[in-house]
């Protein structure tokens, strides 16, 4: 089983009825689904805030304190589909500094539950 670190973006996380980083990054990484390849051991999460000073920091301090490395490092769905965009940053610049420092593979998004409005 793989182990996944997964980065979220803080501004939606604390204002996104539904979902507050709680649940659909998690279910997804448990079942295998989404934008994960199998069911996945997540072994750290860490919420991105604005201005996106402190996500790459705050990484590796997950990294260090666990002692765990994982194996991939997912950036959340609504980080990387997010709409409107980030105004400071985005998936690809995020995913290539993380790749930079840790050397560990990104993937864009963890999940695919979307709010449907029937
Ligand atoms: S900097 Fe961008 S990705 Fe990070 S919390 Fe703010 S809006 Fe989300």
């Amino acid at each position: 089983m793989k182990k996944v670190a997964i980065v979220a973006c803080g501004a939606y996380m604390d204002s996104g009825y539904g979902c507050a980083g709680e649940w659909r990054c998690l279910k997804a990484a448990a079942l295998g689904d989404g934008q994960y390849e199998e069911p996945s051991h997540v072994v750290g999460f860490v919420k991105c805030e604005c201005p996106g000073r402190t996500f790459l920091p705050n990484l590796g301090m997950t990294m260090q304190l666990s002692g765990i490395k994982p194996d991939v490092i997912h950036l959340s769905t609504c980080l990387a589909s997010a709409k409107p965009e980030c105004p400071y940053t985005n998936a690809e610049e995020m995913a290539k500094m993380i790749h930079t420092k840790t050397g560990i593979p990104v993937v864009q998004g963890t999940h695919e539950y979307h709010v449907t409005f029937d």
